[in-house]
């Protein structure tokens, strides 16, 4: 890997005179829809024309990061995004009519979606192109000026996002701070009119903590263990094929990869041999293999590491699905796909997000016993259910609480323009997406326009005997 100069972190000092000047320039002229619809369409150009550069400086950032993933998760997802809000805005903007109360007529209402002012955008580092875009374009579909905060953990592709969007967007519309910790939490700290923050729970507590000050309204995306439940009698190989699908893209280092396994007590040794194979199938090597990513750096491949040592000494058993010799993956940060057998509960593994590929396989006998687990643990951002039983799925979906959920997949709900993203709890606050983005970026003004006649005139002082009958008929 080339070595990269960092370019020098935003001064703190500079973060509130930016928000000043994007707020006085959002504020002097409120983007119109032409003006919206040309922002996306230059900001879709520029990113399609870049797209391959984009997936080569992420894989940069990560060691090593697949191509073909870079493309669709972080290339596609902001392209579609982008193209649905396009042919989706007028109507999202236009205002809606609302039923006045009888009483008030001939008065109307209406809602009108308004743009805040300045959004500030937090990103982290796993799909770190897309997880700043698609709120980015949502901001601005909105009517806003936008403030993104990359993360410092890839640093090229933040670099990268700078420059494309120092090109697209003139400096009073869309600015991008740089840095770590400090340069995060001063921008936390300013009076956004909105902030929307994408990382873990531990941080986003920060976050919040900050934006309260200011009565900032947050959303919060986190993370959390997203538990994946295999049902009685569903095809093994279709499962695993689907599960390893969501469990190993990005080497696990995905939101709402699953984060463990509920698989019938009677069924879990053959499950591991289908999710074997399938494993194998997708990647019969680990070293060298550019389909494979890399852990993103040192600290989080020594906090996976950390995991199966521990793991090991508890004696816990543990089937590394691809080998790759230690040295190799040291230098690489390969972390092969593992499964670990039925871990104990203590272990850091099944307490904390894991955020990489590794899968614990926990063995369940009762639906009521799998939901039990699920409800003792905080409420995840995603549940995964495998089940052709529809009284089985109506259980889950009625008896658990979690931010999306995918039936007989993993992952896809993400996918979903016309679904909601967000998380609950301790997975995060807010939601995004197609019209839920446009509309987490706006202020739904409540507008009544009063007629010349109102009937509300026949209520004044001084009150006598019409104003007794009103008040007696309007409590009756
Ligand atoms: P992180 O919380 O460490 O960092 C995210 C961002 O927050 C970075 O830009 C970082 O610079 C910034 N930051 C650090 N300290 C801050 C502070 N005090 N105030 C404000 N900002 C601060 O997260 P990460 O390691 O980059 O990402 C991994 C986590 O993100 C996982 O928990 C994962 O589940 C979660 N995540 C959630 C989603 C989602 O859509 N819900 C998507 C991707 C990742």
């Amino acid at each position: 890997m080339e070595p990269f100069a960092a370019p020098p972190d935003t001064p703190v000092e500079s973060l509130l005179p930016t928000l000043r000047k994007l707020r006085a320039a959002q504020a002097a002229r409120i983007p119109d829809y032409a003006q919206r619809r040309d922002d996306l369409d230059r900001l879709r150009r520029a990113f399609q024309g870049k797209v391959e550069e984009m997936a080569k400086v992420v894989s940069a950032d990560f060691g090593n990061r697949s191509r073909h993933e870079s493309l669709v998760a972080d290339g596609m997802t902001v392209l579609g995004e982008i193209d649905f809000i396009r042919s989706h805005l007028k109507s999202w903007m236009r205002p809606r009519a609302r039923r006045v109360n009888w009483l008030f007529l001939p008065a109307r209402a209406q809602v009108l979606m308004q743009p805040l002012g300045v959004v500030g955008v937090i990103a982290p580092w796993n799909y770190p192109v897309s997880l700043a875009l698609k709120p980015l374009a949502a901001a601005i579909a909105a009517g806003n000026h936008v403030m993104v905060k990359p993360s410092e953990h890839t640093p090229r592709t933040s670099a990268f996002l700078r420059e494309l969007l120092d090109e697209v967007f003139p400096a009073e519309r869309v600015a991008v701070a740089l840095g770590a910790a400090a340069v995060a939490g001063a921008f936390a700290a300013l009076p956004f009119d909105h902030l929307f923050f994408t990382g873990s729970t531990a941080v986003g507590r920060k976050v919040m903590a900050a934006a309260a000050q200011n009565l900032t309204p947050v959303t919060l995306e986190l993370g959390g263990k997203s538990p994946c439940v295999i049902g009685e009698g569903y095809p093994l190989p279709l499962a695993a094929a689907r599960i390893a699908a969501g469990k190993w893209l990005n080497a696990g280092q995905t939101c709402i990869a699953p984060d463990y396994l509920l698989v019938p007590h009677a069924a879990r040794d053959d499950f591991i041999t289908a999710l074997g194979s399938e494993v194998r199938a997708r990647f019969p090597t680990i070293a060298g293999n550019p389909d494979y990513t890399s852990i993103v750096n040192d600290g989080q491949y020594r906090r996976l590491r950390g995991y199966l040592d521990e793991a090991s000494a508890h004696g816990v058993r543990t089937l590394e699905l691809v080998p790759c010799p230690r040295e190799q993956a040291d230098a690489q940060r390969l972390l092969p796909p593992t499964l670990l057998i039925d871990p104990p509960e203590d272990l850091a593994v099944m307490r904390e997000e894991i955020f990489g590929p590794i899968l614990p396989i926990k063995s369940y006998r009762t639906l009521d016993e799998a939901i039990a687990y699920i409800n003792a643990h905080p409420r995840p951002l995603a549940l995964y259910h495998f089940d052709n039983d529809r009284a089985r799925v109506q259980q889950m979906l009625e008896r658990t609480v979690a931010g999306g959920v995918s039936i007989n997949d993993t992952v896809m709900h993400y996918a979903q323009e016309r679904l909601p993203f967000g998380g609950v709890g301790p997975s995060g606050m807010g939601r995004y997406h197609g019209y839920d983005g446009f509309a987490t970026f706006s202020h739904p003004k409540a507008v009544l326009r009063q007629a010349r006649l109102s009937s509300m005139a026949l209520f004044k002082p001084p009150y006598r005997r019409l104003a007794d009958r009103l008040v007696k008929f309007l409590t009756r």
